[in-house]
Protein backbone atom coordinates (compact mmCIF):
# COMPACT_ATOMS: atom_id res chain seq x y z
CA UNK A 1 0.00 0.00 0.00
CA UNK A 2 1.11 3.00 -1.09
CA UNK A 3 0.16 7.20 -0.24
CA UNK A 4 -0.46 8.06 -3.44
CA UNK A 5 -1.59 12.09 -4.37
CA UNK A 6 -4.13 12.83 -6.98
CA UNK A 7 -4.08 16.36 -8.43
CA UNK A 8 -7.23 17.21 -10.62
CA UNK A 9 -8.92 13.97 -9.30
CA UNK A 10 -12.17 15.99 -9.70
CA UNK A 11 -11.99 15.60 -13.39
CA UNK A 12 -12.81 12.44 -15.80
CA UNK A 13 -9.18 10.28 -16.00
CA UNK A 14 -8.49 11.65 -12.08
CA UNK A 15 -11.80 10.48 -10.79
CA UNK A 16 -11.12 7.14 -12.74
CA UNK A 17 -7.88 6.92 -11.84
CA UNK A 18 -8.64 7.50 -7.75
CA UNK A 19 -11.34 4.86 -7.98
CA UNK A 20 -8.77 2.28 -9.26
CA UNK A 21 -5.77 3.14 -7.12
CA UNK A 22 -8.17 2.48 -3.62
CA UNK A 23 -9.37 -0.95 -5.30
CA UNK A 24 -5.81 -1.58 -5.62
CA UNK A 25 -5.32 -0.65 -1.71
CA UNK A 26 -3.73 2.65 -2.10
CA UNK A 27 -4.23 5.34 0.36
CA UNK A 28 -5.14 8.44 -2.26
CA UNK A 29 -6.12 11.92 -1.32
CA UNK A 30 -7.61 13.60 -3.97
CA UNK A 31 -6.65 17.43 -5.12
CA UNK A 32 -8.89 19.63 -7.83
CA UNK A 33 -9.55 23.30 -7.64
CA UNK A 34 -12.98 22.50 -7.94
CA UNK A 35 -15.86 22.78 -5.52
CA UNK A 36 -16.88 19.04 -4.19
CA UNK A 37 -19.60 19.25 -5.40
CA UNK A 38 -18.39 19.73 -8.77
CA UNK A 39 -16.38 16.54 -8.84
CA UNK A 40 -17.38 13.74 -11.42
CA UNK A 41 -16.94 10.89 -9.17
CA UNK A 42 -16.18 11.24 -5.20
CA UNK A 43 -14.90 7.63 -4.22
CA UNK A 44 -15.10 6.75 -0.26
CA UNK A 45 -12.19 6.63 1.84
CA UNK A 46 -10.10 9.02 -0.28
CA UNK A 47 -9.05 12.36 1.88
CA UNK A 48 -10.30 15.23 -1.04
CA UNK A 49 -8.97 18.47 -0.86
CA UNK A 50 -9.94 21.47 -2.46
CA UNK A 51 -6.98 23.61 -3.36
CA UNK A 52 -5.91 25.69 -5.95
CA UNK A 53 -2.47 23.70 -7.28
CA UNK A 54 -1.13 27.01 -9.43
CA UNK A 55 -0.11 27.93 -5.94
CA UNK A 56 3.30 26.46 -4.63
CA UNK A 57 2.28 26.60 -0.77
CA UNK A 58 -0.91 24.38 -1.74
CA UNK A 59 1.13 22.56 -3.74
CA UNK A 60 3.32 21.61 -1.03
CA UNK A 61 0.39 21.38 1.25
CA UNK A 62 -1.16 18.93 -0.81
CA UNK A 63 2.06 16.81 -1.34
CA UNK A 64 3.37 16.62 2.50
CA UNK A 65 3.19 13.15 3.85
CA UNK A 66 2.93 11.35 0.73
CA UNK A 67 5.28 8.98 -1.63
CA UNK A 68 3.81 9.16 -5.33
CA UNK A 69 2.15 11.75 -7.51
CA UNK A 70 -0.19 11.55 -10.43
CA UNK A 71 -0.76 15.28 -12.10
CA UNK A 72 -3.42 15.08 -13.78
CA UNK A 73 -4.96 18.45 -13.20
CA UNK A 74 -4.87 21.33 -16.27
CA UNK A 75 -7.27 23.84 -17.45
CA UNK A 76 -8.13 21.82 -21.00
CA UNK A 77 -10.83 20.92 -23.04
CA UNK A 78 -11.44 19.80 -26.35
CA UNK A 79 -10.41 21.61 -28.95
CA UNK A 80 -13.56 23.99 -29.04
CA UNK A 81 -12.01 24.95 -25.82
CA UNK A 82 -8.25 24.87 -26.04
CA UNK A 83 -8.44 26.53 -29.62
CA UNK A 84 -10.23 29.27 -28.18
CA UNK A 85 -7.94 29.27 -24.69
CA UNK A 86 -4.32 29.12 -25.91
CA UNK A 87 -3.47 31.32 -22.59
CA UNK A 88 -5.28 29.60 -19.99
CA UNK A 89 -4.35 26.55 -21.41
CA UNK A 90 -0.63 27.44 -20.64
CA UNK A 91 -1.23 28.88 -17.20
CA UNK A 92 -0.96 25.05 -16.33
CA UNK A 93 2.50 25.14 -16.40
CA UNK A 94 2.55 27.00 -13.12
CA UNK A 95 0.75 23.62 -11.70
CA UNK A 96 3.20 21.26 -12.98
CA UNK A 97 6.11 23.31 -12.01
CA UNK A 98 5.04 24.16 -8.59
CA UNK A 99 3.92 20.07 -8.26
CA UNK A 100 7.41 19.26 -9.32
CA UNK A 101 9.17 21.55 -6.82
CA UNK A 102 6.97 20.63 -3.76
CA UNK A 103 7.45 16.80 -5.00
CA UNK A 104 11.53 17.64 -4.59
CA UNK A 105 11.20 19.28 -1.05
CA UNK A 106 9.00 17.01 0.52
CA UNK A 107 11.04 14.37 -0.90
CA UNK A 108 8.09 12.57 -3.35
CA UNK A 109 9.03 9.08 -4.93
CA UNK A 110 7.85 8.74 -8.22
CA UNK A 111 5.77 11.65 -9.99
CA UNK A 112 3.50 11.08 -13.38
CA UNK A 113 2.86 14.19 -16.06
CA UNK A 114 -0.40 13.34 -18.00
CA UNK A 115 1.12 15.09 -21.13
CA UNK A 116 -0.90 14.86 -24.61
CA UNK A 117 -0.87 14.01 -28.29
CA UNK A 118 -1.27 17.57 -28.93
CA UNK A 119 2.97 18.13 -28.03
CA UNK A 120 3.29 16.11 -31.57
CA UNK A 121 4.81 18.59 -34.65
CA UNK A 122 1.64 19.91 -36.60
CA UNK A 123 3.48 19.36 -40.09
CA UNK A 124 3.62 15.26 -39.69
CA UNK A 125 -0.02 15.64 -39.41
CA UNK A 126 -1.32 16.85 -42.52
CA UNK A 127 -2.80 13.84 -43.71
CA UNK A 128 -5.53 11.68 -42.57
CA UNK A 129 -4.03 8.61 -43.54
CA UNK A 130 -1.52 9.35 -40.57
CA UNK A 131 0.57 5.95 -40.14
CA UNK A 132 1.39 6.70 -36.49
CA UNK A 133 3.07 9.40 -34.32
CA UNK A 134 6.16 8.22 -33.11
CA UNK A 135 7.94 9.65 -29.77
CA UNK A 136 10.56 11.24 -31.81
CA UNK A 137 7.83 12.91 -33.83
CA UNK A 138 7.58 15.85 -31.32
CA UNK A 139 11.13 17.28 -32.53
CA UNK A 140 11.53 19.48 -34.30
CA UNK A 141 8.86 21.11 -31.90
CA UNK A 142 5.97 22.34 -33.75
CA UNK A 143 2.96 21.43 -31.09
CA UNK A 144 -0.79 22.59 -31.28
CA UNK A 145 -0.21 26.78 -30.03
CA UNK A 146 -1.44 27.26 -26.54
CA UNK A 147 -2.10 23.53 -24.96
CA UNK A 148 0.41 21.94 -26.75
CA UNK A 149 3.56 23.99 -26.24
CA UNK A 150 2.51 23.94 -22.32
CA UNK A 151 2.43 19.96 -22.58
CA UNK A 152 5.96 19.85 -24.17
CA UNK A 153 6.98 22.59 -21.74
CA UNK A 154 5.85 20.61 -18.98
CA UNK A 155 7.49 17.67 -20.04
CA UNK A 156 10.70 18.65 -20.47
CA UNK A 157 10.44 19.93 -16.87
CA UNK A 158 9.91 17.11 -15.29
CA UNK A 159 13.29 14.89 -17.29
CA UNK A 160 14.73 18.09 -16.15
CA UNK A 161 13.72 17.38 -12.60
CA UNK A 162 14.93 14.01 -13.18
CA UNK A 163 18.59 14.37 -14.49
CA UNK A 164 19.04 17.20 -11.87
CA UNK A 165 17.34 16.60 -8.79
CA UNK A 166 17.10 12.62 -9.17
CA UNK A 167 12.93 12.51 -8.86
CA UNK A 168 11.80 9.68 -10.39
CA UNK A 169 9.45 11.10 -12.92
CA UNK A 170 7.05 8.99 -15.80
CA UNK A 171 5.48 10.80 -18.41
CA UNK A 172 2.34 9.43 -21.36
CA UNK A 173 0.99 11.29 -23.80
CA UNK A 174 -2.49 10.52 -23.71
CA UNK A 175 -4.35 10.45 -27.36
CA UNK A 176 -7.87 10.93 -26.86
CA UNK A 177 -9.18 9.33 -23.83
CA UNK A 178 -13.09 9.05 -23.79
CA UNK A 179 -15.74 7.13 -21.09
CA UNK A 180 -18.33 7.77 -18.93
CA UNK A 181 -17.98 10.08 -16.02
CA UNK A 182 -16.29 12.45 -18.88
CA UNK A 183 -17.37 16.25 -19.83
CA UNK A 184 -20.20 15.59 -22.65
CA UNK A 185 -21.29 19.30 -22.79
CA UNK A 186 -20.96 23.03 -21.70
CA UNK A 187 -17.72 23.65 -24.68
CA UNK A 188 -14.89 21.65 -22.61
CA UNK A 189 -16.62 18.02 -24.38
CA UNK A 190 -14.27 16.12 -27.12
CA UNK A 191 -15.66 14.46 -30.61
CA UNK A 192 -16.72 11.35 -28.78
CA UNK A 193 -19.57 12.83 -26.09
CA UNK A 194 -20.37 15.48 -28.25
CA UNK A 195 -21.48 13.47 -31.10
CA UNK A 196 -23.19 11.07 -27.97
CA UNK A 197 -24.87 14.06 -26.69
CA UNK A 198 -25.73 15.19 -30.15
CA UNK A 199 -27.48 12.24 -31.47
CA UNK A 200 -29.41 11.90 -27.53
CA UNK A 201 -30.66 15.01 -28.28
CA UNK A 202 -32.25 14.05 -31.76
CA UNK A 203 -33.96 11.31 -29.54
CA UNK A 204 -35.08 13.15 -26.89
CA UNK A 205 -35.83 16.90 -28.13
CA UNK A 206 -36.43 15.73 -31.20
CA UNK A 207 -33.55 17.52 -33.29
CA UNK A 208 -33.21 16.53 -37.22
CA UNK A 209 -29.56 17.46 -37.97
CA UNK A 210 -25.99 16.96 -36.24
CA UNK A 211 -23.29 19.55 -36.88
CA UNK A 212 -19.78 18.34 -37.61
CA UNK A 213 -16.86 20.36 -37.52
CA UNK A 214 -14.91 20.16 -40.47
CA UNK A 215 -15.43 18.12 -43.50
CA UNK A 216 -15.35 15.25 -41.24
CA UNK A 217 -13.12 13.39 -42.82
CA UNK A 218 -10.09 14.36 -40.66
CA UNK A 219 -9.10 11.52 -38.64
CA UNK A 220 -7.97 10.64 -34.79
CA UNK A 221 -8.21 7.56 -32.45
CA UNK A 222 -9.41 7.37 -29.35
CA UNK A 223 -8.76 5.53 -26.45
CA UNK A 224 -11.53 3.93 -23.69
CA UNK A 225 -10.81 4.96 -20.36
CA UNK A 226 -10.11 2.08 -18.72
CA UNK A 227 -6.83 1.38 -20.92
CA UNK A 228 -5.76 4.51 -19.75
CA UNK A 229 -6.07 3.79 -16.56
CA UNK A 230 -4.19 0.63 -16.92
CA UNK A 231 -1.45 2.27 -18.94
CA UNK A 232 -1.37 5.43 -16.26
CA UNK A 233 -0.84 2.73 -13.37
CA UNK A 234 1.72 0.35 -15.62
CA UNK A 235 3.72 3.14 -16.64
CA UNK A 236 4.37 4.99 -13.35
CA UNK A 237 5.46 1.81 -12.07
CA UNK A 238 8.03 1.02 -15.13
CA UNK A 239 11.23 2.25 -15.86
CA UNK A 240 10.13 4.33 -19.04
CA UNK A 241 11.93 7.53 -18.55
CA UNK A 242 11.51 9.27 -22.09
CA UNK A 243 7.46 10.26 -22.68
CA UNK A 244 6.01 7.75 -23.98
CA UNK A 245 2.44 7.08 -26.24
CA UNK A 246 -0.78 6.06 -24.38
CA UNK A 247 -3.62 5.76 -26.97
CA UNK A 248 -5.59 3.37 -29.23
CA UNK A 249 -4.07 2.72 -32.87
CA UNK A 250 -7.79 2.28 -34.04
CA UNK A 251 -7.73 5.46 -36.37
CA UNK A 252 -10.88 6.38 -37.38
CA UNK A 253 -12.37 9.40 -39.27
CA UNK A 254 -14.74 11.80 -37.74
CA UNK A 255 -17.64 10.62 -39.80
CA UNK A 256 -16.75 6.65 -39.17
CA UNK A 257 -16.84 8.21 -35.67
CA UNK A 258 -20.91 9.22 -36.15
CA UNK A 259 -21.67 6.36 -37.88
CA UNK A 260 -20.52 4.01 -35.20
CA UNK A 261 -22.65 6.27 -33.12
CA UNK A 262 -25.59 6.47 -35.13
CA UNK A 263 -25.30 2.31 -35.14
CA UNK A 264 -25.30 2.45 -31.26
CA UNK A 265 -28.20 5.18 -31.42
CA UNK A 266 -30.42 2.91 -34.14
CA UNK A 267 -31.21 6.11 -36.07
CA UNK A 268 -29.09 8.86 -38.30
CA UNK A 269 -29.63 12.70 -38.20
CA UNK A 270 -29.10 14.89 -41.29
CA UNK A 271 -25.26 15.74 -41.07
CA UNK A 272 -24.07 19.16 -41.35
CA UNK A 273 -20.62 20.39 -41.94
CA UNK A 274 -19.55 23.32 -40.33
CA UNK A 275 -15.88 24.23 -41.82
CA UNK A 276 -15.29 26.91 -39.56
CA UNK A 277 -15.52 25.43 -36.56
CA UNK A 278 -12.08 24.31 -34.51
CA UNK A 279 -10.65 21.20 -36.24
CA UNK A 280 -7.31 20.58 -35.19
CA UNK A 281 -4.84 18.79 -37.21
CA UNK A 282 -6.20 16.43 -40.47
CA UNK A 283 -4.52 13.11 -39.21
CA UNK A 284 -3.28 11.36 -35.67
CA UNK A 285 -2.83 8.27 -34.43
CA UNK A 286 -0.80 6.64 -31.81
CA UNK A 287 2.26 4.21 -32.82
CA UNK A 288 2.48 1.86 -29.99
CA UNK A 289 5.84 0.35 -31.12
CA UNK A 290 7.02 2.00 -28.24
CA UNK A 291 4.75 0.84 -25.15
CA UNK A 292 4.94 -2.66 -26.44
CA UNK A 293 8.15 -3.18 -26.51
CA UNK A 294 8.68 -1.79 -22.93
CA UNK A 295 5.05 -3.16 -21.19
CA UNK A 296 4.20 -6.10 -23.54
CA UNK A 297 0.35 -4.42 -24.01
CA UNK A 298 -1.35 -1.51 -25.41
CA UNK A 299 -4.44 -0.18 -25.72
CA UNK A 300 -7.16 -2.48 -27.24
CA UNK A 301 -10.50 -1.96 -26.00
CA UNK A 302 -12.13 -1.54 -29.62
CA UNK A 303 -14.11 1.76 -30.12
CA UNK A 304 -17.43 0.38 -30.67
CA UNK A 305 -17.44 -1.21 -27.69
CA UNK A 306 -16.30 1.60 -25.63
CA UNK A 307 -18.64 3.81 -27.38
CA UNK A 308 -21.60 1.69 -26.70
CA UNK A 309 -21.04 2.36 -22.55
CA UNK A 310 -20.17 5.74 -23.33
CA UNK A 311 -23.73 6.62 -24.95
CA UNK A 312 -25.66 4.50 -22.29
CA UNK A 313 -24.16 6.21 -19.51
CA UNK A 314 -24.37 9.83 -21.42
CA UNK A 315 -27.94 9.10 -21.98
CA UNK A 316 -28.72 8.01 -18.73
CA UNK A 317 -27.30 11.34 -17.24
CA UNK A 318 -29.57 13.21 -19.87
CA UNK A 319 -32.59 11.37 -19.22
CA UNK A 320 -32.08 12.18 -15.52
CA UNK A 321 -31.22 15.68 -16.95
CA UNK A 322 -34.88 15.92 -18.55
CA UNK A 323 -36.64 14.54 -15.58
CA UNK A 324 -35.81 17.41 -13.51
CA UNK A 325 -36.19 20.01 -15.94
CA UNK A 326 -38.24 18.88 -18.98
CA UNK A 327 -37.45 22.63 -20.61
CA UNK A 328 -33.97 22.18 -20.59
CA UNK A 329 -32.56 20.67 -24.09
CA UNK A 330 -28.91 21.70 -23.51
CA UNK A 331 -27.05 20.59 -19.87
CA UNK A 332 -24.57 21.80 -17.93
CA UNK A 333 -24.07 18.42 -16.44
CA UNK A 334 -22.28 16.90 -15.42
P1 LIG B 1 -10.52 17.22 -16.85
O1 LIG B 1 -10.70 18.64 -17.26
O2 LIG B 1 -11.75 16.39 -16.70
O3 LIG B 1 -9.67 17.13 -15.50
C1 LIG B 1 -8.70 18.07 -15.16
C2 LIG B 1 -8.97 18.52 -13.74
O4 LIG B 1 -7.93 19.44 -13.34
C3 LIG B 1 -10.30 19.26 -13.61
O5 LIG B 1 -11.15 18.62 -12.68
C4 LIG B 1 -9.89 20.64 -13.14
O6 LIG B 1 -10.80 21.23 -12.22
C5 LIG B 1 -8.55 20.37 -12.49
N1 LIG B 1 -7.76 21.59 -12.39
C6 LIG B 1 -7.62 22.57 -13.32
N2 LIG B 1 -6.90 23.58 -12.82
C7 LIG B 1 -6.56 23.23 -11.56
C8 LIG B 1 -5.83 23.89 -10.53
N3 LIG B 1 -5.31 25.10 -10.73
N4 LIG B 1 -5.67 23.26 -9.36
C9 LIG B 1 -6.22 22.02 -9.14
N5 LIG B 1 -6.93 21.36 -10.09
C10 LIG B 1 -7.11 21.97 -11.27
O7 LIG B 1 -9.53 16.58 -17.92
P2 LIG B 1 -9.15 15.06 -18.18
O8 LIG B 1 -9.71 14.68 -19.48
O9 LIG B 1 -9.44 14.24 -16.99
O10 LIG B 1 -7.57 15.19 -18.37
C11 LIG B 1 -6.63 14.91 -17.34
C12 LIG B 1 -5.22 15.19 -17.83
O11 LIG B 1 -4.97 14.43 -19.01
C13 LIG B 1 -4.98 16.66 -18.21
O12 LIG B 1 -3.67 17.02 -17.86
C14 LIG B 1 -5.11 16.65 -19.72
O13 LIG B 1 -4.37 17.70 -20.32
C15 LIG B 1 -4.53 15.28 -20.05
N6 LIG B 1 -5.01 14.78 -21.35
C16 LIG B 1 -6.32 14.40 -21.48
C17 LIG B 1 -6.78 13.94 -22.70
C18 LIG B 1 -8.20 13.49 -22.90
O14 LIG B 1 -8.56 13.07 -24.01
N7 LIG B 1 -9.08 13.57 -21.90
C19 LIG B 1 -5.90 13.87 -23.80
C20 LIG B 1 -4.58 14.29 -23.63
C21 LIG B 1 -4.15 14.72 -22.39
Amino acid sequence: MKKVVVAGAGGFIGGHLTRALVEAGHHVRAVDIKPLTKWYQRIPGVDNLVLDLRDKENCSRALNGYEEVFNLAADMGGMGFIETHKADCMISVLINTHLLLAARDVGIRRYFYASSACVYNGEKQADPNNPGLKESDAYPALPEDGYGWEKLFSERMCRHFREDFGLVTRTARFHNVYGPFGTYAGGREKAPAAICRKLIEGELYGKKDIVIWGDGNQTRSFMFIDDCIKGVMDIMDSDIEEPVNLGSSEMVSINQLVDYVEEIAGFTLNRQYDADAPKGVRGRNSDNTFIVKCLGWEPSIPLKAGLVKTYNWIRGEMLDSREKDPRKAVFNKP
